[in-house]
Parts: structure tokens; C-alpha cells; sequence
């Protein structure tokens, strides 16, 4: 472990940051420690984000190690103050269950293992084990963060350093667009709790004006087309909860809209859920057509225009879909921060454009040990083929397995690297690598009806489909919740819609 000093129950130094440290300049790690800075009692574990992966991991953090007079001292940094439980978005939108009903506050996750700060980390130096973090609430920041570019503000006041001996960065990703022209300006996206709450109040108000007397016939048809690009289970889940929302509610509170509302689902692909039994995949595409959602599928979306989506079929003819409202499915890309400390890492051991690689315990190839990644952000095998799907439950049992090292072990960091590996965070003898284990796939396609695939290897019960599946997704859904409260909010919420309908309104 690191030289102590600093007494267990102060809080971790933050210094403010007399010029942000630059992030964009590619720096590759070298094997000589930083100069030691002001020698700490305990080794810092800096976590970034407060999503899957990393509430997974200080949720089963053993206290004892994080407490006072354990030998960690733990700090998380997140712009967001809360853990969003991401599958049940879809429905949110569809006003099924309510946003504060999937939400669990991070200091409430956090109670007495660490310090939280409400930041963005707009930088990593891996040579100095520091953060350049950005307060959340100075608006100059955010502006800058929300266009992507992520320069640190210039004024030392809105931004402070934080050092780490051990980082874990679970940051995720953003949404994927390809660079497809139109897609940032005209489309809703679906990641964060705002896109679902952005997109649940444009629907209402889409519905209202559409009910407006000088509205004609064309115009309301336009603006009652929705379109849904990507069928993976989020744009599948987004095309049903959107097909309930219609024909259970839409339908008995607004009856003159609804023979001009539709749903279309565009992919570039023959099939719906493809990463699901291949059963599943035809079986989804059947209920699509029985709920009358249109599919176009193996149609690339070339470009977003306005009130258009513009397509390549497969074979190379080009055409149109007409929207009022397109949302924006189709998977994942490398979050910013992840990318820039990925250009300060030896090219020779990392260069996905997925993430980080990390090795089998989750250790960062070229980070000396000093920087874990999971969840979204991090790459675990060599080939796209072996690599972990980009899944909450996989970035869930990462945070459990690093949890459990953390706990068990004591990780910290040496003044000189290893001769052996050149770690300065070297594993201990007998850790053992992070195993995945598969619990399945489940979908919800609307009507009740949903998809499981089975993790069982037996040629027979592969699949569930149908109300069984549809019943057996709302209880997993509901009993997998972050914590007692939102479980029983969940469970609430779903009585509630069935009992008095979908919340519709604007608010
Ligand atoms: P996230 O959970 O995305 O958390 C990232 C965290 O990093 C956030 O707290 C964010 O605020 C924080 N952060 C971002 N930038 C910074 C920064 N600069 N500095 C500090 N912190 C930062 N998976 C399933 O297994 N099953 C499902 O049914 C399922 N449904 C989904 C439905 C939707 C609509 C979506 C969007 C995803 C779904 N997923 C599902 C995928 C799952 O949500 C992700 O795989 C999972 O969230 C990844 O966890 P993570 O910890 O890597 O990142």
C-alpha cells in the first residue's frame, strides 16, 4: 500500500485546479511512477460514473475495507447524483412507470463506503493519476460537455483535480450514430433519464397539437408517424411501449387520432433481435405485424432530413420514410473521455474502437494495473466475437467481481513498478480473472407478450414467448429493481397504468 498520513475520516483531497491539466494531447504511460505526491494514509479508489457497473461494485463492497479504519478510502465521481435502472426507459416513455420510480440516489447507494462528487471527469492523466473533474451546475461547462467537446473550462473556479492510486472507470458509452447527416439534430435519442423524459413530453404535446382543430388530415398523419431506427431490444422495446401507449389509452382518450397514428421500425438487417435465438427473432417480427407496427427491414438509414428518413435497401434502390418523430436506436459508441485516455495508452496494447481492453481481471492493458474498466467502456476480448456484450447484466457482475477482489485483497500502490510485470498495482497471488455468467435475454414486445432466451444448454425450453414471456419480463423487471423502494414503486406503477391508464400528460 501506499505511504500513509492522511487521518481515515478527512475527506479526500481536492484541490482546485490552477489550469485544467489538457486532455487531448496522446501521451503514452511510461513504466516510472509519478512523483510521489502528498503521501495519503490510504489508497484512493476513484470510481467514474454511477451506473451499472459502478454501483454494482460499492454495493458489495465489503464496509470494512472503505470504512475508517479499512485500507481504502473511496471516492465516486458523476455528473448524474442517481442510478437509473435502463431497461424500464422504454416504458417510462410509454408514461407506464414513472422516471422517479427507476431511479435510486447515489448517496443513499454510497452510505458510509466513500465520498461522492457531482462532477464530470473531463480529463484522465494515467502518468500523474489525475482528474480533471468539471462541477455539474456552472452552465458554461455543461454547454461545452453537451456539444461534445470536451475542453475543460478555462476558469480554475469550475474545475478541480482529483489524484487516484486506483481508478475504476465505468463512464459507459454514447449512442452510436454511424456519422449518419441529421441524426444529432432531428432524432430523439434513448440513453439517460432526460432523452426518456424529453421524448415522453414531446409525444404529449405531439398528441395535443395533432387534436387541434386547424390541423389538416396530411399534417396530422405526418405528425402521428413514428419512427423507430434500430431493432435491437432497445428500439424493440421503444416500438411496443409506443404501440400500448396508442392502442390502450391514445385510442379510448383521443379516438379521432387514431386511425392516423403509426409506428415503423427501420433496420439494416433482415431480422428483429438479433442477438436472440434465431426462434425469437422470427417470432418478434410476426407480433410486430399482428400489432400493425410497420417493418422496413434491410433498409440502412442514409441520412435524416426533415420529416424524412432516408434509406439504402439491400439491393442499393433508396427510399423515404416520412416522420413526425424519429427515434434514434441503434446501439452504442465509445464514450469521449474513454477514447481520450485510450490515445494516452501504448497503441501496441490497446486500439479498439469499441473501448478499453482489459485483461482477464479487468485491468486496463497499459495502464500499469493502476486503471479497472467495466461495464460499457471496457472490451474483454481480443475479437468482436469473444468480447462481452455491452449489457447491464454484464456490467453488473464486472462491479460484483471487482468488489469482491477489492474486498478481499488488498490492491494498492507501490512506489516502484513490479520488475516482473511492471504493475504498480499488482495483483495479488491467487486472484482469480472476472467470469461471465450468462442469466439470458429477455424483450418486451407489447401486448402483454415478451421474449426470453433461456440461458439453459438442453435442446428443448430454449425460449419463452408470449404472455408467459410478457409476464415473466414485468416480474424479472420488477424484482430486479436497485433497491426495496423502487421495486415496490415499480410494482406500484404497473397496477397503477393497468388500473387507471398511462400517465399522457405533459409534465
Ligand atoms: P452506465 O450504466 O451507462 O453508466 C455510466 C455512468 O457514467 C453514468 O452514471 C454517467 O452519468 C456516468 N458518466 C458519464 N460521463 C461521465 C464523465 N465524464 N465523468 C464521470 N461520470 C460519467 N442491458 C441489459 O442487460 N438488459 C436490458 O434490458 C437493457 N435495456 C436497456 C435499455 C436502454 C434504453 C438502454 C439505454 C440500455 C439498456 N441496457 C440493457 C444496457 C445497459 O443499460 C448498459 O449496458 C449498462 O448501463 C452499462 O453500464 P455501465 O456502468 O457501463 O454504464
Amino acid at each position: 500500500l501506499a505511504p500513509r498520513a492522511q487521518s481515515s475520516d478527512s475527506l479526500p483531497s481536492v484541490e482546485a485546479a490552477p489550469a485544467p491539466a489538457p486532455i487531448a494531447a496522446p501521451r503514452m504511460v511510461r513504466s516510472k511512477p509519478a512523483p510521489p505526491a502528498e503521501p495519503r494514509a490510504k489508497s484512493r479508489v476513484v470510481v467514474l460514473g454511477s451506473g451499472w457497473g459502478a454501483v454494482a461494485f460499492i454495493k458489495n463492497l465489503d464496509p470494512r475495507m472503505f470504512g475508517e479504519d479499512g485500507p481504502y478510502e473511496l471516492v465516486l465521481v458523476s455528473p448524474r447524483n442517481f442510478m437509473l435502472y435502463t431497461p424500464l426507459l422504454p416504458s417510462a416513455v410509454g408514461g407506464v412507470v414513472s422516471e422517479n420510480s427507476i431511479v435510486e440516489s447515489i448517496r443513499s447507494l454510497l452510505r458510509g463506503k466513500g465520498t461522492y462528487y457531482e462532477a464530470s471527469v473531463a480529463g484522465i492523466d494515467p502518468a500523474s493519476r489525475t482528474l480533471t473533474c468539471i462541477k455539474q451546475f456552472c452552465e458554461v461547462c455543461a454547454a461545452r460537455m453537451d456539444s461534445g467537446a470536451y475542453v475543460p473550462h478555462t476558469e480554475a473556479d469550475h474545475t478541480f483535480t482529483v489524484p487516484y492510486d486506483v481508478l475504476l472507470c465505468s463512464v459507459g458509452a454514447v449512442s452510436a450514430t454511424f456519422g449518419t447527416p441529421g441524426v444529432h439534430e432531428r432524432c430523439y435519442f434513448l440513453k439517460s433519464m432526460e432523452d426518456a423524459r424529453k421524448l415522453r413530453k414531446h409525444i404529449s404535446k405531439t398528441l395535443e397539437q395533432a387534436a387541434l382543430p386547424n390541423v389538416t388530415p396530411e399534417q396530422r398523419k405526418k405528425m402521428l408517424s413514428f419512427v423507430v431506427v434500430g431493432g435491437g431490444p432497445t428500439g424493440v422495446e421503444v416500438a411496443a411501449e409506443l404501440h400500448d401507449l396508442m392502442a390502450e389509452d391514445v385510442k379510448r382518450i383521443l379516438p379521432q387520432l387514431k386511425d392516423d397514428i403509426s409506428i415503423t421500425l427501420v433496420d439494416g438487417t433482415d431480422s428483429l433481435l438479433n442477438s436472440f435465438h434465431t426462434e425469437i427473432q422470427t417470432y418478434a417480427g410476426e407480433v410486430f405485424r399482428h400489432s400493425g407496427i410497420n417493418l422496413r427491414m434491410g433498409c440502412r438509414v442514409t441520412a435524416v432530413t426533415d420529416g424524412e428518413v432516408a434509406v439504402q435497401r439491400k439491393d442499393g434502390s433508396a427510399d423515404v420514410v416520412p416522420f413526425g418523430t424519429c427515434v434514434w436506436a441503434t446501439g452504442i459508441a465509445m464514450h469521449p473521455l474513454v477514447a481520450a485516455l485510450q490515445a494516452q495508452l501504448p497503441a501496441e496494447v490497446q486500439g479498439s474502437r469499441r473501448g478499453l481492453l482489459v485483461d482477464p481481471h479487468l485491468r486496463v492493458l497499459g495502464s500499469q494495473g493502476t486503471i479497472f474498466c467495466l461495464g460499457d467502456a471496457a472490451v474483454t476480448g481480443a475479437t468482436p466475437q469473444t468480447a462481452l456484450p455491452p449489457t447491464a447484466q454484464v456490467a453488473r457482475q464486472q462491479g460484483e467481481y471487482l468488489a469482491a477482489l477489492f474486498s478481499h485483497h488488498r490492491l494498492g500502490l507501490q512506489e516502484q513498478p513490479e520488475p516482473a510485470t511492471g504493475d504498480l498495482v499488482p495483483l495479488p497471488a491467487g486472484a482469480k480473472p472476472f467470469q461471465y455468467l450468462h442469466l439470458g435475454s429477455l424483450a418486451y414486445l407489447g401486448s402483454q407478450k415478451g421474449v426470453m432466451d433461456l440461458p439453459f444448454k438442453t435442446p428443448f425450453l430454449k425460449t419463452l414467448r408470449g404472455y408467459l414471456g410478457g409476464q415473466t419480463w414485468r416480474t424479472l423487471e420488477t424484482f430486479m429493481q436497485i433497491s426495496p423502494r423502487t421495486r415496490w414503486l415499480v410494482m406500484h406503477d404497473w397496477i397503477r397504468a393497468a388500473l387507471f391508464g398511462r400517465n399522457i400528460s405533459d409534465v
